[in-house]
């Protein structure tokens, strides 16, 4: 079985309408493998999601960088799943190791909001990863195992689900995982995936990685057998996120 190579380009809090628009240029105007190959999907802050999905070329899509945890109503500030989907926008990165570290989301209410998600129908990319501290304790798997337990117990169809593992002291701080160091991560939540949600949820789901990811080591991270593609922060504001995107081939 095949899992189609995906990739995700997370622009966090970025961006100018003028930035934007040049951002969205470069990526129509790219030469990239075709998408039974590879599944692109660029990640703009709110503001913005109308404007890329209208701009953007219809093989690459487009994703909200969070969402409310239930149904719209009296939550200031929040953006819901159903006022994403009524936009066309068809994905979501729940997760992120930045909220979880700066708004204190727990592995509950990610999982709660990744659950309502699915059922709202949006794909949702659920990002888990350890800190340097608990890498360091050799926890990192009892780490990565605790959030990925609390979206299994919430949900029954992992369909439309890509897991990114990222770790979080690889992320935006130029220090990547080695490919092992993926691999070894990847292949353990695999394995968690069979003995505690099936066989074929373990088969089928696509685990990416994210952290540091850049032109220079995509390509040998992309070769690791259960690495099936990356979620990009940085790199993904830059041209060499096409890089990133043809390491498939
Ligand atoms: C991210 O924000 O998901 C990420 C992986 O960032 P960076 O590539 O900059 O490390």
């Amino acid at each position: 079985m095949s899992r189609k190579f995906f990739v995700g380009g997370n622009w966090k809090c970025n961006g100018t309408t003028e930035e934007v628009k040049k951002l969205v240029t470069m990526l129509n105007e790219a030469e990239v493998p075709s998408e039974e190959e590879v599944e692109v999907v660029v990640s703009p802050p709110f503001v913005f999601l109308t404007l890329v999905k209208n701009l953007l070329r219809p093989d690459f899509h487009v994703a909200a960088q969070n969402c409310w945890v239930r149904k719209g109503g009296a939550f200031t500030g929040e953006i819901s799943a159903d006022m994403l989907v009524n936009l066309g926008i068809n994905w979501v990165i729940l997760g992120h190791s930045e909220r979880r570290a700066l708004l204190n989301e727990t592995n509950d209410f990610v999982a709660d909001k990744v659950s309502h998600a699915l059922t709202q129908g949006l794909k949702v990319i659920a990002c888990v990863g350890e800190t340097l501290e608990q890498r360091e304790a050799g926890t990192t798997m009892e780490v990565v195992a605790a959030q990925t337990k609390a979206i299994a117990d919430r949900i029954m169809n992992w369909d439309n689900v890509v897991v990114a593992y990222e770790p979080v002291w690889a992320i935006g701080t130029g220090k990547v995982a080695t490919p092992a160091q993926a691999q070894e991560v990847h292949l353990e939540l695999r394995k968690w995936l069979k003995e505690n949600v099936s066989a074929q949820v373990a088969e089928t789901t696509r685990i990416i990685y994210g952290g540091s990811v850049n032109a220079g080591n995509c390509k040998e991270l992309a070769g690791q057998p259960d690495v099936d593609g990356f979620l990009v922060g940085g790199a993904s504001l830059k041209p060499e996120f096409v890089d990133i995107i043809k390491s498939v081939t």
